[in-house]
């Protein structure tokens, strides 16, 4: 059907894990392979490919483009734990998040663990990555893919991140807080004539989601220390995104957006233009959603 047709067009994206090796290595294994490298995209259109071409993409270091056919399940590179296979919208909140070697980051809602694998390489592996999850299932996968990723600097735990303490000694020093809680789904271009026919159900459905992923958001910035905290979904409703940032920021006037990536082309809806959004046509991923929280300067606070 047309859903099947445009799920096809999007490119497929790689990360290289660079716990594993450089972007550089990757190429040179690929090249060796038979693909042909195009060097660095420049435009939306670039990304485009035929047959078994491939290119670095323009905004993420890490990602490497190929054409929507290509299937790396049997490849060396993937069963090594050389690339991960993400989408390039969901390699945003680690990558935004950005946080320091050493630093102790919490990720909320982590399973299967994509977005841990890349914050733990962004860490290059040294300081603690807490990462919680409530499903036990997805947290078995989840073990698997970092073992494979050579990931090491995780600790694991099924467990309700709203029941986690902020005010725990275990937790004084998290910084850093990446959250992408349960959503919708309604970006995932494969799940879009999922929509049932009954509105009322719907809406009811994600004003419920909504209230859930701001219990999280106000969750994750009572954490003393924390500076920053990246909030994403794969939703395209604004009741999952700005509406639930909108919310949050309300409530804890400490909070600000930051400004994200000038050179993305799709912006979070007004007034939240700092928040990035993504989907097929503007940025040829799916449907995503990402805004990136900072706590207020405390220089001028008087420490006695
Ligand atoms: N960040 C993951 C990744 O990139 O691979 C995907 C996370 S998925 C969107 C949301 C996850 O939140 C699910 O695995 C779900 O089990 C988990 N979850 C839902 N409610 C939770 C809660 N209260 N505490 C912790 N995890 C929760």
């Amino acid at each position: 059907g047309l859903q099947r047709s445009t799920e096809d067009q999007l490119p497929r994206y790689v990360r290289v894990n660079t716990l594993k090796t450089s972007v550089e290595d990757a190429v040179d294994y690929l090249k060796r392979d038979g693909f042909a490298y195009q060097g660095q995209a420049s435009r939306l259109e670039d990304l485009t490919l035929k047959a078994k071409s491939f290119l670095r993409d323009q905004h993420l270091p890490e990602l490497l483009v190929f054409s929507p056919k290509m299937d790396f399940h049997d490849h060396f590179l993937y069963k090594a734990g050389h690339i991960i296979l993400q989408d390039k919208a969901s390699c945003l909140p680690a990558y935004l998040l950005n946080p320091p070697p050493g630093s102790h980051v919490i990720d909320a809602c982590a399973a299967p663990g994509n977005k841990t694998s890349h914050l733990a390489a962004v860490m290059r592996n040294t300081g603690k990555l807490s990462a919680f999850d409530l499903d036990a299932k997805r947290l078995a996968t989840m073990s698997t893919l970092l073992l494979r990723a050579g990931v090491t600097c995780t600790q694991l735990a099924n467990q309700d991140f709203l029941k986690v303490d902020p005010d725990s000694p275990q937790y004084k020093d998290v910084e850093y807080i990446l959250l992408d809680p349960s959503c919708s789904g309604s970006g995932m271009v494969c799940l879009r004539d999922n929509t049932s026919s009954d509105q009322e159900k719907d809406e009811a459905r994600l004003a419920s989601l909504a209230s859930f992923q701001l219990r999280c958001l106000n969750h994750g910035l009572r954490f003393p220390r924390l500076k920053r905290l990246v909030y994403s979904t794969c939703s395209i409703h604004s009741q999952e995104n700005e509406e639930v940032v909108t919310a949050c920021l309300q409530q804890n006037p400490g909070f600000r957006l930051v400004p994200l990536l000038a050179q993305w082309p799709e912006r979070g809806m007004e007034p939240l233009t700092q928040c990035l959004r993504a989907s097929t046509t503007k940025t040829r991923t799916h449907g995503f959603f990402v805004a990136l929280l900072e706590k207020h300067s405390e220089t001028g606070k008087i420490n006695l």
